[in-house]
């Protein structure tokens, strides 16, 4: 695949541009946003470019996706009180912009009433 077709996930993923990497294991990558809109946002990546959304993910690969869950918790544990939102927006309506499977992870008194990132 060029270069330029692929997302800038996956070029994080690569180590070839930069991110405050939290966790890095076999598959799945986290890293915080670099826009964040909660006192904490990390997003929690899986590695592989197969899936574009969660609905992709979840069909093609369920364990993956408890494994986002799973990490996401663990990461809200961490950095947070392990209280959590998880969001995957699923289309442009929806807000999504890169098109590589992704949660934002947002912890950390969050408004009340406020869904949106
Ligand atoms: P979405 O809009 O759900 O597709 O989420 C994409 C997210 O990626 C946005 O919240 C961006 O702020 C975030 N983002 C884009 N580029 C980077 C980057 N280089 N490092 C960290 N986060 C990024």
């Amino acid at each position: 695949m060029a270069t330029d077709e692929r997302s800038v996930f996956s070029r994080i993923i690569a180590g070839e541009i930069p991110a405050d990497v939290v966790h890095d294991s076999e598959r799945i990558i986290a890293f915080r946003d670099i826009a964040p809109k909660a006192p904490v946002h990390i997003l929690v990546v899986p590695k592989t470019e197969s899936y574009r959304d969660v609905v992709e993910l979840a069909a093609g690969d369920p364990a993956l996706l408890a494994e986002v869950v799973a990490t996401a918790q663990t990461l809200a544990a961490e950095h947070s009180n392990g209280e959590f939102r998880l969001v995957f927006n699923t289309g442009a309506s929806a807000g999504q912009t890169v098109y590589h499977v992704h949660a934002h992870l947002l912890s950390g008194h969050l408004e009340e009433g406020t869904l949106a990132h």
